[in-house]
C-alpha cells in the first residue's frame, strides 16, 4: 500500500517526542572523527529498534540502514562524527547535556548534524509503521569521518561498497530548506626553495622568504580575478599557512612553503586551479601540489583521497529537486524555499565527483555549526522526518 501525506505527518507529530530523545541520546555520546563507535552501535540498535529491513555496518565503520526493497535505490545521508567543543567557557549548558527545553535539543552536534541523523531514524520508523513497499529500496545512512574529510565516507561507499544511488539527500543543516548546489573546494600546497647563505653577505644566497612573499601576494592579486558562478558565487583563494626556514636563524633561508585554501565555483577544477596558481607565482615557486588525506575508521579501516572536494549543483527543474518540492508541498500546503549552503558537505563526492544527483534538506541552522551553545529546534525535526519520509513517495509520484 502507498501512504498517503496526511498519515506521514500525522505520524511525524506523533514521533516529536521520540525524535527529540533519539537527539537527545546521540548528543550524550560524543563522537569526534575517528571515534564514532559508540555512536554508531547505538545509531544502529536505535534503527533495529524502530524495525528497519537491514541494519549492517560498511567496511570504514558506516551504519547502513535500509526501509523497503524496491529496485530503486535512494540514499538520505547524516554524517555523525562532530567537531570538538572549542573552549568549554563559551558553553551556557555541557555541550554533552543532550538537554531538551523550551522547543529545542542542545548540544554539540544537535546542529551539524545529529539532528539529521535523529529525523533519519523517525523517518525509518514512519516507513515501516506505514508499511512501505514502494518502487525504492531506502538507504539511511550514517557515516563516519566527515568533519576530518568531507566526502571520503561516500567514495568509499561507492567506490568499494558498490553502493550507487539513484538518487541521494544530505541531512546537514539547510533550516529545512532545499538545497542544490555549494561550491566546492581544495587544498594547494606549494614548495618555495632558495639558496642559503650567512645573513651577513645576503648577495651570495637567494631568498625564500622574499619568494613566498611574492607568492603569497601574487594569491591577493588572483583571487580578485574570479568570475562568479549566478547561483553559487565566487570562488576564493586564502594563504592559510606560510613557513620560511634555513639552515639557522642567521642565514638567508632556503626552504619555503605556502599552504593555499582554494573554494571552487562553478567550472573551477583543480587542474585549473593549480594551473592558475602555477601562473600567478611563476619562478618564484619551485612546485604546486594537491595533498592527499589518509583516513582510519574507527574500526582501524584505512582510506585515502586527494585533498579536492569538487563543486556540485543540480538545475532548479531537475526531477530530484521536483520530487523534493511536491514531497514538501504535500506535507506543508506549501513550496519549500530553495537555495544551497555556504561550506561543504559529503555531497562532494556524491554529486561533485560521481555525478548523483543530490538535494540538501536538514533541520537545524547552518550557522549553529562548530558554535558554542548549538542547538535545533524540535519543530525542524518533526518536519525533516515527515520529508524524509514522504520523498521516495514524491519520487514514485504518490505525492
Ligand atoms: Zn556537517
Amino acid at each position: 500500500m502507498q501512504p498517503h501525506a496526511d498519515s506521514v505527518r500525522a505520524l511525524a507529530s506523533e514521533y516529536r517526542n521520540a525524535a527529540a530523545d533519539t537527539l537527545s541520546t546521540i548528543v550524550k555520546i560524543p563522537s569526534f572523527s575517528g571515534k564514532e563507535e559508540a555512536v554508531c552501535r547505538k545509531i544502529a540498535s536505535l534503527c533495529q529498534e524502530a524495525g528497519f529491513d537491514d541494519v549492517r555496518f560498511d567496511g570504514l565503520g558506516s551504519v547502513i540502514a535500509r526501509v523497503g526493497n524496491g529496485p530503486r535505490t535512494i540514499a538520505v545521508d547524516a554524517h555523525i562524527d562532530t567537531v570538538g567543543v572549542g573552549d568549554p567557557s563559551r558553553w551556557t549548558t555541557d555541550p554533552f547535556s543532550g538537554i531538551v527545553r523550551d522547543g529545542l535539543v542542545l548540544g554539540r552536534g544537535t546542529a551539524d548534524q545529529k539532528g539529521g541523523a535523529a529525523s533519519m531514524i523517525t523517518a525509518g520508523r514512519i516507513l515501516k509503521k506505514l508499511g512501505y513497499d514502494g518502487k525504492f529500496s531506502v538507504f539511511f545512512t550514517f557515516t563516519v569521518l566527515e568533519e576530518d574529510c568531507d566526502g571520503l565516507c561516500w567514495l568509499y561507499l561507492i567506490e568499494k561498497e558498490g553502493l550507487r544511488p539513484e538518487f541521494a539527500v544530505s541531512t546537514e543543516p539547510t533550516s529545512c530548506r532545499l538545497y542544490r548546489g555549494h561550491r566546492g573546494r581544495m587544498e594547494i600546497e606549494v614548495k618555495v626553495r632558495g639558496v642559503s647563505a650567512h645573513g651577513s653577505a645576503p648577495e651570495r644566497g637567494e631568498s625564500a622568504a622574499y619568494k613566498s612573499a611574492r607568492a603569497a601576494l601574487a594569491m591577493e592579486k588572483l583571487n580578485e580575478t574570479f568570475l562568479p558562478d549566478e547561483f553559487l558565487g565566487k570562488g576564493t583563494v586564502v594563504v592559510s599557512r606560510v613557513d620560511v626556514h634555513g639552515p639557522s636563524q642567521c642565514a638567508v633561508p632556503d626552504q619555503g612553503m605556502l599552504y593555499l585554501d582554494r573554494r571552487l565555483t562553478w567550472g573551477e577544477t583543480a587542474e585549473l586551479a593549480i594551473s592558475q596558481v602555477k601562473k600567478a607565482m611563476g619562478s618564484d615557486a619551485e612546485s604546486v601540489a594537491m595533498p592527499r588525506y589518509d583516513g582510519k575508521g574507527w574500526n582501524g579501516a584505512a582510506y585515502s583521497q586527494e585533498l579536492y572536494f569538487p563543486t556540485w549543483k543540480i538545475p532548479e527543474d531537475h526531477p530530484l529537486v521536483t520530487g523534493g518540492r511536491h514531497a514538501y508541498q504535500a506535507l506543508f500546503g506549501r513550496q519549500p524555499e530553495v537555495g544551497k549552503w555556504t561550506f561543504s558537505t559529503n555531497c562532494v563526492a556524491i554529486c561533485g565527483k560521481h555525478g548523483i544527483p543530490c538535494i540538501g534538506f536538514g533541520p537545524g541552522d547552518e550557522d549553529k555549526a562548530h558554535a558554542p551553545n548549538e542547538h535545533t529546534r524540535i519543530d525542524d525535526l518533526v518536519t525533516a522526518s515527515a520529508f524524509y519520509a514522504m520523498l521516495p513517495l514524491a519520487l514514485e509520484g504518490h505525492a
